[in-house]
């Protein structure tokens, strides 16, 4: 049996935050618990100014956070407003609580913004509910650091590896493969990066390519559509600074370096289309995307551990299954300019 279940309202606009009270009207919620971070505060006093509620931070410790909510529990749904970690949160709390969820990012940084997985930190994702409803107030996204913008563009363009890895699984392994999700999640890049020029000045078109992705991923009911090799790339990355302590950088970042290393191995084994991995590498520099480890502020060693390291973060089949990464992770990263 195949479940698909979407967000029942998504509303994209300048000002859309000020939607808030007709979206609960019409939604029937009441009462928000409203998770922001510090920097996004006065973004969730303007929900609670609209419909109340209360605004926990995500930024405080967890027992101070549980302090607060413990004061009223008769919450009727959560709101989460903030950047990627703090949505993750908040999707996470709904679920565990069984209430419904709000998404109003402030920055788009990476998909997650209307899916329903959760990344948990550590390179680990879990599965959630998708979000009753999302709210992208344009005028407030665009205003986020260029990095993030940045970084949600690296996301949106690893649908193009992700769907050829899912094609692989699908002929290799007989695997559970939608057309219509992968053609959406494909879409989604295909328009980001033929607008990459556009990007920062009409954010609209990177957020609803977004969402657009997260939908592909319900769809499908994994996330398949939206998350291959380069995503498992990227999870290796964040399993490695916890090992290590060093900084990682952000999701999307990760991910675009990513997709640049896992379309030069489709791209050479299908022996087809051997430019495309250049595109996307441009393209990423074009908005100002990291397209080496340098600039993604990651020692080369550990990129090198990370590719090797990459194909044994999940059961997952992917192109990297096809090459011998723990003898060639170097060669290969250098060959695609990862590295130097
Ligand atoms: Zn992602």
């Amino acid at each position: 049996m195949h479940k698909i279940e979407l967000p029942r309202k998504v509303i994209v606009g300048e000002g859309a935050i000020y939607e808030i009270k007709n979206v609960c009207n019409e939604l029937n919620l009441k009462s928000p618990l409203i998770f922001s971070g510090n920097f996004t505060k006065k973004f969730a006093d303007i929900v609670c100014s609209e419909v109340g509620g209360k605004v926990v931070s995500v930024d405080n410790e967890l027992n101070e956070i549980n302090a607060e909510i413990n004061k009223n529990l008769n919450f009727g749904f959560v709101c989460g407003v903030g950047g990627g970690s703090t949505i993750d949160k908040a999707k996470i709390y709904a679920f565990n609580n069984k209430l419904p969820f709000i998404s109003i990012p402030t920055a788009a940084s990476h998909d997650g913004i209307a899916s329903p997985y959760a990344s948990i930190g550590g390179g680990v994702s879990v599965k959630t509910n998708s979000p009753l409803a999302v709210i992208a107030d344009t005028t407030i996204i665009s205003n986020a650091p260029k990095n993030l913008t940045a970084s949600g563009f690296g996301d949106a363009v690893s649908n193009f590896t992700a769907v050829l890895d899912w094609k692989l699984a699908r002929d290799e392994k007989k695997e559970y493969f939608g057309d219509y999700a992968a053609s959406l999640s494909n879409m989604s890049a295909e328009i980001v990066l033929q607008n990459s020029d556009k990007i920062f000045s009409d954010i609209s078109i990177l957020v609803e390519a977004l969402i657009s992705s997260s939908v592909a991923m319900a769809i499908a009911g994994s996330s398949r559509p939206s998350s291959g090799s380069e995503h498992l790339f990227s999870h290796a990355l964040d399993m490695l600074s916890e090992k290590y302590k060093f900084k990682q950088a952000l999701h999307g970042e990760q991910c675009g370096v990513g997709t640049i290393i896992s379309s030069y191995l489709h791209e050479i084994y299908s022996h087809k289309n051997k430019e495309g991995w250049k595109k996307i590498r441009g393209a990423l520099k074009d908005v100002g995307a990291p397209v080496n480890a340098k600039e993604l502020g990651i020692d080369e060693k550990y990129v090198i551990e990370a590719l090797k390291f990459a194909p044994k973060v999940r059961n997952r089949y992917t192109i990297f299954n096809k090459f011998n990464l723990e003898r060639d992770a170097e060669k290969i990263l250098k060959e695609c300019k990862v590295i130097e």
